[in-house]
């Protein structure tokens, strides 16, 4: 049966800044990232299940990226901060596969950068936090991770990491850091936002070599709805990289990655700036020729059958 109008997002930024203060009942702090959503959009766009990175990267009032002084510390208030929300019934976190069925917003948490993994003891750390419910790792953000330089901890990450189904996202990783991971890595991979480098030839985008290299792990890439790596700001740039990846590939391993929350007013495209304008990409899809079906597919199947199968 053809359903719906759901979606499954495999990026939005994890923060606590992503959900306004109508929906907590308190003041919300000021926040220079103009994406963050309340409950009530993310109802009217559809949105019911997201892969939610939290980054553990400071913002300097200088608008500077620098590392906290205690990644970890800034790693649990991110996951504290959803735990909070579950416990107020407005998220479920998925632990199983089983979770994937309540009818409320669903949560699959993530880290971005795990900065804070230096050494063996570090990964006991990263251990607790898979225990918290974290499901999938972005080993890298836009600063270098040293542990993969470190033969014995690189090993161990990969061991643990597969013992407990871990998804890591291959995302922001340039083609070193790609191949160790890819090389090395058993378990499932994904590129949960990355536009095509053959479209638009920015760095943060994703090469032809490595879709293919990640398809043939049966894994995902996800379509950012960001302006500077799809090289515009309008819906039509978006349509570009979905197009031609459904013409190189099918749409099978398609899927979108917002990085909402992630991105400033410069990157945000035209009526599709927020959660409750993921409508706006299907009706734009629809119109162009993609069917139903495909549609389908690329917002909300896809993602959904693929964390199944991981869980
Ligand atoms: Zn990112």
């Amino acid at each position: 049966m053809m359903s719906t109008g759901k979606i499954f997002d495999l990026h939005i930024g994890l923060s606590d800044s992503a959900i306004l203060k109508e929906d907590l009942g308190k003041e919300g702090k000021e926040f220079p990232f103009p994406t963050q959503f309340t409950f009530s959009e993310a109802s009217l766009g559809g949105l019911d299940m997201f892969v939610g990175m939290a980054c553990p990267i400071i913002m300097e009032d200088s608008g500077r990226f620098v590392l906290p002084k205690d990644p970890k510390a800034e790693v649990l208030r991110h996951i504290n901060f959803y735990k909070s929300l579950e416990e107020k019934g407005l998220i479920k976190i998925i632990r199983s596969k089983k979770d994937m069925n309540t009818p409320i917003l669903k949560v699959i948490m993530g880290i971005e950068g795990i900065y804070f993994v230096e050494n063996e003891d570090d990964l006991k750390f990263l251990e607790s936090l898979f225990d918290m419910g974290v499901k999938v790792i972005g080993p890298v953000w836009y600063f270098k991770s040293t542990f993969l330089d470190s033969n014995v901890v690189r090993k161990k990450f990969f061991k643990l990491c597969f013992d407990r189904n871990i998804v890591i996202d291959l995302a922001h990783s340039e083609s070193t850091v790609f191949d160790i991971i890819y090389d090395c890595y058993n378990g499932p991979v994904i590129d949960s936002h990355s536009g095509l480098y053959d479209v638009s030839p920015n760095e943060r985008n994703i090469s032809s070599e490595k879709i293919s290299k990640i398809i043939k792990k049966g894994g995902l890439i996800g379509m950012p709805f960001l302006g500077e790596f799809i090289g515009g700001s309008k819906i039509n740039n978006v349509f570009d990289h979905l197009d031609r990846f459904k013409k190189l590939y099918g749409v099978s391993n398609l899927a979108i990655g917002s990085d909402f929350e992630g991105m400033g007013y410069q990157d945000i495209i035209e009526n599709l700036g927020t959660v409750k304008e993921y409508p706006n990409l299907r009706k734009f899809l629809l119109g162009k020729g993609f069917s139903q079906e495909e549609c389908h597919s690329i917002l909300f199947k896809n993602a959904s059958e693929y964390f199944c199968r991981v869980y």
